[in-house]
């Protein structure tokens, strides 16, 4: 399986990322870099996408989720708590609901365990693969992502985050939605919103 990072242009700066598993099956996670670098990596490496993965619905994760899907027949999937539509929460129509806790298998080394991390948005998700925790805006290198938007919960956000201390190990990579990617160990150590949680 192999990473590759896609960011997204200024001022959104959003962490972007297709993922190649060994079959050439892909998936892209929160896709908002413009569709034609997507589709020029997948070309380049033979490679079908086949899941689009949100890690919640704000604007600034789905700018390519429609030319995307178009494209390439990927399936969608979103919490629909964040496919309410409007500015913030523009994507309306996902094709599937996560369920906390599920496995969704994109190809045989490509499997993403779910995990709800409501906080930031009611939808926010954290999806592990690997060694690696797309952690979109609720986990960030020491920061933590905002909970005063339309739908933000600082409460659900504490929570979600003890959770992810104390499910994700320690040399798992940290790839969050935006700014500096970390570690866990590091996020533990460093992060102050989650010294004391666990
Ligand atoms: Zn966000």
């Amino acid at each position: 399986m192999k990473i590759y990072h896609i960011p997204a242009a200024p001022p959104l700066c959003t962490n972007t990322f297709l993922l190649i598993g060994e079959n050439g099956k892909a998936a892209a996670v929160d896709p908002n870099a413009d569709a034609a670098r997507y589709l020029s990596l997948l070309e380049e490496h033979g490679a079908k996408l086949t899941h689009i993965l949100l890690t919640h619905g704000h604007y600034d994760h789905v700018g390519a989720v429609e030319a995307l899907r178009e494209k390439t027949g990927a399936q969608v999937w979103l919490d629909p708590r964040d496919a309410a539509g409007g500015r913030l929460f523009p994507f309306t129509t996902p094709d599937h609901a996560y369920t906390d806790g599920e496995e969704i298998a994109v190809d045989t080394d490509l499997v993403f365990r779910v995990l709800a991390t409501p906080g930031h948005s009611p939808g926010s998700v954290c999806l592990l693969c690997g060694d690696a925790l797309f952690s979109g805006d609720t986990l960030f290198a020491g920061d933590i992502g905002r909970t005063d938007l339309a739908g933000g919960d600082p409460a659900a956000m504490r929570q979600s985050l003890a959770r992810l201390s104390a499910a994700v190990a320690e040399d798992v990579r940290v790839l969050p939605g935006h700014e500096d990617f970390s570690t866990m160990e590091r996020e533990r150590r460093h992060n102050p919103y989650l010294s004391g949680l666990s």
